[in-house]
């Protein structure tokens, strides 16, 4: 509408013999941008910032696509970047004071075992754990094992560890936890075929092969619970996405996990846009279908996990949510900042 007034406006002006453009029309990159920034609120800055602004505030300001420098910049421990590829020798332990964090129960049956920058939760059901994504080889043990057994939980209770992209800060401890406690790993097709490629040598090790979700997505059932897998490519090729329930208090509450986020490297291929911004609508979908009011994902600067977890065991005032729990208008928002922050960059990349 706003575009058609200029439009008419600046004809107007033609036709009056005056060429003189009194105001530009707003580019389609600021439109997305700004449909983005709106949605974003205080609420998903972190996503914002990374996914809209040129460089997303990283160091050197170029592209931060899945094998550069992600998490260069906010308080992330000096390895971390370099240990970022998938296929990195394994990394010396940063300093423990830069991103150790304790263990936080977070829902009825739902647990935070995160470093203060990458977070793994486990889903506890009737007849197990299911483990959601992992973090770095140097984390399995203080974070993972230890965290579990501090909340009172056994790890040899794991029977599924899911991977939502084969990045080293996510699935470096499946091979681990497959090994000491034979949990099923379950992965994409594509991240599969990437992570069977690493060699043995690579940090945490290279998990076997268990179970392979396709574009179909699956639905993974333990005991009372069932996690839905929503094949989400873009960010990786086989990029999971998650809905599933959680209790609080007592009562279901539904959870959409957001599986991959940065889009860094996908240049002018406009099929890697796409697919990525198609993935965007169809987890966004299967969230609203299933009334999800709580979004997490693995990063803590996208879903302030690690804030959140700390706050979620406190005591509540009257009429106060469990931090995590943010309503569905705001999940929604949450994955229109990815889609229309990858229209803006897909359009400013150049490809068509
Ligand atoms: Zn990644």
């Amino acid at each position: 509408m706003k575009r058609t007034r200029i439009l008419e406006g600046t004809l107007s002006a033609l036709l009056l013999g005056s060429v003189t453009l009194a105001q530009a029309p707003p580019s389609e990159v600021d439109a997305h941008i700004a449909t983005a920034k709106a949605a974003a609120g205080l609420d998903y800055r972190g996503t914002f910032v990374n996914l809209c602004l040129p460089g997303g505030g990283a160091p050197g300001g170029g592209p931060r696509g899945a094998g550069g420098a992600v998490g260069g910049g906010r308080g992330t421990p000096a390895a971390v970047p370099a240990a970022r590829g998938a296929a990195a020798a394994a990394p010396a332990t940063p300093d423990r004071a830069g991103w150790y964090a304790s263990p936080y129960k977070v829902f009825d049956n739902l647990y935070w075992l995160g470093t203060r920058q990458h977070s793994s939760w486990a889903l506890r059901t009737s007849a197990g754990i299911i483990l959601i994504d992992t973090n770095f080889a140097w984390a399995t043990q203080p974070e993972i094992i230890d965290g579990l057994g501090k909340l009172g939980l056994n790890p040899s209770d794991l029977k599924y560890v899911i991977i939502s992209h084969a990045h080293g800060d996510h699935d470096q401890g499946a091979a681990e936890l497959q090994t000491k406690y034979g949990a099923k790993v379950v992965m994409g097709a594509a991240d599969w075929d990437s992570t069977l490629q690493r060699p043995a040598t690579a940090a945490g090790g290279v998990p076997k092969r268990d179970i392979t979700v396709g574009p179909e997505g699956s639905k993974i059932t333990l005991g009372d619970t069932t996690i839905t897998i929503v094949h989400t490519p873009g960010h990786t090729p086989g990029t999971l996405s998650y809905v599933f329930p959680v209790k609080d208090a007592g009562r279901t509450v539904m959870v959409a996990y957001s599986g991959g986020t940065l889009t860094g490297a996908f240049g002018t291929d406009a099929s890697r846009w796409d697919e990525y911004i198609a993935s965007q609508k169809k987890i966004a979908k299967a969230a609203a279908d299933a009334g999800a009011s709580v979004i997490l994902s693995n990063h803590s600067e996208y879903d302030n996990a690690y804030t959140k977890a700390r706050l979620a065991g406190l005591k509540r005032e009257v009429g106060e949510d469990n931090p995590f729990i943010v309503g569905a208008d705001s999940v929604q928002r949450y994955f229109t900042v990815m889609t229309e922050c990858a229209l803006a960059s897909k359009l400013r990349a150049g490809a068509r």
